[in-house]
């Protein structure tokens, strides 16, 4: 049972989203320490606190992001908190918070890193800025995704790419965040959403969720189609939400003159990818990275989309287990076998 210090909160955890990037951790291609818990899209109920807490009951349903914002390094003081530099230097490269320290050991005492919160737990602790009451109406176990996948697609679509009302859209591949900025894209105004995926399934899950054309990867000439689709513009906003190389460059092939190629999928480490420069220079097209989002402002408009009916968590959930099915789950996620979300689900 982790214990809250200053300024933190315990909370019993009711959802943990099942995330490619804690996949990318487990197989050795985002560096992290050992032995230690991943998971860090997670919603609860509060069990305590510590002191300079308050405005909290016992029992209070919440959600939490990914990032956890120290609140005082110079990015986080001019509201950038997806670049908070003690998140990155300290939780995401030695699984500490901020004072150095983990929050969570094993009974004989031994140290265990936390990837976040460490939320793959029947217990997390988390800064109490980093907790957002969740709206009532809300369903608590699905909402846990709000604070990774939707989090993540609400950054890229509304600060990366800065959506404008009636532009036109392509999401290339649509899984856990891909699908989310289809459905946040949609709730802003797209007034075309192209859904890119391998998939089948996939696609019909992105239909359902807002996309206006799919486009099938594997069986299609997908830069053609897309065009095609755009009466030969391309899009004006292309998401990379995969992470490949191959990806990142059929997204650029269809960015409109004046667009903007929004890369969100995390990449193996140092993958790299060729693009056209002079189409680049001549066309006035924009290469932006989005992780993340600012989670001080950026968690409650999320949860004002979701309480307003704007997005949906359950619809992109088609599968759930329990605290031991979770090495199932990701193994399943590696294999492709999921579509959308998966949620341990310990409510
Ligand atoms: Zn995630
Ligand atoms: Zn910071």
């Amino acid at each position: 049972m982790p214990e809250p210090g200053h300024g933190e909160v315990l909370l019993r955890v009711a959802g943990c989203g099942v995330c490619h990037t804690d996949l990318h951790v487990m197989k050795g291609e985002v560096a992290f320490p050992t032995p230690g818990v991943l998971g860090h899209e997670i919603s609860g109920t509060v069990a305590g606190w510590g002191p300079g807490v308050d405005g909290l009951t016992e029992g209070d349903e919440v959600v939490c992001s990914f990032i956890i914002p120290c609140a005082t390094c110079v990015h986080c003081v001019r509201g950038r908190d997806d670049l908070c530099i003690e998140f990155f230097a300290q939780n995401r490269v030695n699984g500490t918070m901020y004072d150095g320290r983990t929050r969570i050991y094993r009974p004989d005492g031994q140290p265990l890193a936390m990837y976040s919160m460490g939320g793959l737990a029947e217990y997390a602790v988390v800064p109490a800025n980093n907790v957002f009451r969740l709206p009532d109406g809300l369903p608590l176990v699905d909402s846990s995704i709000l604070g990774c996948a939707v989090f993540t697609a609400y950054g890229a679509v509304r600060n990366a790419a800065d959506l404008q009302y009636g532009q036109t859209v392509a999401v290339y591949a649509t899984g856990g965040v891909g699908s989310n900025v289809i459905q946040v894209a949609r709730a802003l105004g797209a007034a075309q959403i192209i859904a890119v995926d391998v998939r089948d399934e996939q696609l019909r899950a992105a239909q359902q969720l807002g996309a206006t054309d799919t486009v099938n990867a594997a069986t299609e000439d997908v830069t053609a189609r897309v065009l095609e689709l755009t009466d030969g513009r391309g899009v004006d906003i292309a998401f990379e939400a995969r992470g490949l190389p191959e990806t990142f460059v059929r997204a650029s092939e269809a960015v409109a003159d004046g667009g903007r190629l929004v890369a969100v999928g995390i990449a193996e480490w140092r993958a790299t990818a060729p693009i056209e420069i002079t189409r680049l220079v001549r066309r006035s097209i924009r290469i932006i990275g989005s992780y993340g989002a600012r989670t001080r402002t950026d968690m409650p408009a999320v949860l004002q989309l979701a309480r307003e009916g704007a997005i949906t968590t359950s619809q992109v959930i088609t599968r759930r287990g329990s605290l031991h099915d979770a090495p199932q789950l990701y193994s399943d996620l590696d294999g492709g076998r999921i579509v959308g979300r998966a949620v341990i689900d310990q409510a």
